[in-house]
């Protein structure tokens, strides 16, 4: 075999990966912690530092293994911080006559891999990460010709397909979907066991990240750090909430509560997204788990469990690969405010936000329905430009890599695609956030106002939204019942509810 060097993307942490089955003494793996990729967007310190010391941790595991690596961390003397002008001086100084990649998920990234291969004196080539259930371009081919792209039907393609949850070409428990039954609101009980978390001493990168200059925000805590950064951890975080969450992670799925930032849910994204777990693995963990005690757990917990990791994931990242590069400038509402200064801080007197944002700042964590029914709601229903929106989601959560935040951010929460992903914008006025939360009972605002100084901003935002948006949505089947009690409001209360909303709007720091 030529001299070989192949990359490993701070992503691309997959310890099953068919590379690593033999050592091979002409092959030079390598890996960066580049500035290239702390600067494309600002990120949370939690999240530099998680994927930093997962990188390390997959490097150690390689060098055990017998596997030679070149690591550059981030204060190198040789790191030359970007992809081109690395992979350009290994090239050279280690007689490499083949470069090796595997498949990047990120636009960005493929972009400029394919112009490194194009400008290498050298032979290039790329494999798949063996990660995913589906290749980049099998949801494109799924939906050739529809006009809707429904993630129901695509999930229960991949359900058939991978035969997942199913008796012969019948679901388990006889229904596709549970969703129904997966709306409660979480008052206290059952009892939610003591959060798993991971002991860590994040001084030594914080202070080479300080030294290298490299600008990051949010907070870190050493006694509470939430992300897996190994396999080992990572089987052990599955299994724990195999043992002590799956079993009422449906029916609270939505629920959100100011003491309790996880809930039931898994905290599996990291672990993922770096594809230190892949989901055949995630999915047939808890399947078999779920099949062993079937006495405590139904299978509408494990059902809503599936349908986020074989439906909306594959599916999410399907729209991606369909949908970029345009993707990332869509702005199909027309939104061009600024994001309030808040949503940095967690200086706000709204419970629901304050809550959220600061849970967001302290851990790099919030789950889905604070993520689209608080922070996205709000910004959607102020009418921010879905490039500050996403830049803050990019950046804030530990979890966050393009493909799967700019479709949930952008798609999903923000309606920026006009409807491709989601049948109707996620918005809701107080109500929704007071039926699955405590947030309303200590917020400042009453929920049940519209108008008038205590009113909650939801309230007034949401109708205000509707009223602007007006052209784009009420031609929208799903909105219609929402249009018409806004046209049977009187004209004096729709009068106070906009300018409530405009006080709101032009300064939302205030509120
Ligand atoms: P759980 O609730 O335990 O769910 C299990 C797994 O299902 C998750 O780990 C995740 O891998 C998968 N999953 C659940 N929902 C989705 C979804 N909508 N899309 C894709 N996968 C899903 N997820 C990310 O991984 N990265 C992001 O950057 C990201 N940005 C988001 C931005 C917005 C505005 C919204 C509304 C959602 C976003 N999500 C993102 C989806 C979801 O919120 C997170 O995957 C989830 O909160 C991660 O926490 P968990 O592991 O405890 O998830
Ligand atoms: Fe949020 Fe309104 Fe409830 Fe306050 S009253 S927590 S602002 S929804």
């Amino acid at each position: 075999m030529k001299k070989t060097l192949r990359l490993i993307l701070g992503d691309q942490l997959n310890y099953q990966h068919h590379w690593f089955t033999k050592v091979d003494s002409n092959v030079i793996y390598f890996m960066a912690e580049m500035k290239q990729e702390t600067e494309y967007v600002k990120h949370h310190i939690q999240k530099v530092v998680a994927f930093f010391m997962a990188m390390r941790h997959f490097k150690n595991w390689l060098k055990n293994q017998g596997h030679e690596v070149i690591y550059y961390q981030i204060d190198h003397p040789e790191n030359l911080q970007t992809l081109p002008s690395i992979i350009q001086e290994l090239v050279r100084s280690h007689n490499i006559e083949v470069f090796e990649y595997q498949l990047p998920d990120e636009y960005r990234l493929d972009e400029q891999l394919k112009v490194i291969s194009d400008t290498l004196p050298v032979k290039t080539s790329y494999v798949d990460t063996e990660h995913f259930y589906t290749t980049r371009e099998e949801l494109a081919e799924f939906f050739k010709g529809k006009k809707q792209l429904l993630m129901e039907s695509f999930y229960r393609m991949m359900r058939k397909k991978h035969a997942v949850l199913m008796l012969g070409d019948v679901p388990v428990g006889e229904r596709w979907n549970f969703d129904q039954s997966n709306r409660k609101k979480w008052k206290g009980t059952p009892q939610i066991p003591v959060s798993f978390t991971f002991k860590r001493e994040p001084a030594a990168i914080i202070n080479q990240l300080q030294k290298a200059g490299v600008v990051t925000f949010g907070n870190i805590d050493e006694e509470e750090f939430w992300w897996p950064v190994n396999r080992q951890e990572s089987i052990d975080l599955l299994h724990y909430f195999c043992e002590h969450l799956l079993m009422y992670f449906g029916d609270y799925q939505d629920a959100m509560h100011t003491h309790e930032k996880f809930l039931f849910h898994s905290r599996l994204s990291f672990a993922l997204n770096t594809k230190i777990l892949s989901p055949k693995e995630v999915i047939d963990t808890t399947i078999h788990y779920y099949q062993e005690h079937k006495d405590r757990i139904h299978i509408s917990q494990i059902e809503g469990f599936v349908r986020q990791i074989l439906g909306w994931r594959e599916y999410v990242r399907g729209i991606y690969w369909k949908e970029m590069p345009a993707y990332e400038t869509l702005n199909k509402l027309d939104n061009h405010n600024s994001l309030p200064d808040f949503y940095w801080t967690g200086n706000t007197q709204m419970n629901c936000l304050q809550k959220s944002i600061s849970q967001s700042l302290d851990n790099a964590y919030a789950h889905h329905i604070q993520r689209l029914m608080v922070t996205g709601n709000f910004a959607l229903l102020a009418q921010i430009h879905p490039d500050e929106v996403d830049a803050w989601y990019l950046g804030v959560y530990a979890d966050a890599i393009q493909w799967v935040e700019i479709t949930n951010t952008r798609g999903m929460s923000q309606y920026a695609d006009g409807g491709l992903l989601a049948t109707k914008p996620y918005v809701s006025s107080g109500s929704y956030i007071n039926k699955m939360s405590n947030y309303c009972q200590s917020c400042t605002y009453k929920v049940k106002e519209k108008t008038g100084e205590n009113s909650c901003p939801f309230n007034s935002l949401y109708w205000n939204f509707l009223d602007e948006k007006r052209q784009l949505l009420s031609n929208n089947h799903r909105m219609r019942m929402m249009y018409s009690v806004l046209d049977k409001m009187d004209t004096e209360t729709v009068r106070q509810i906009k300018k409530r909303a405009q006080d709101i709007i032009q300064n939302p720091d205030r509120f």
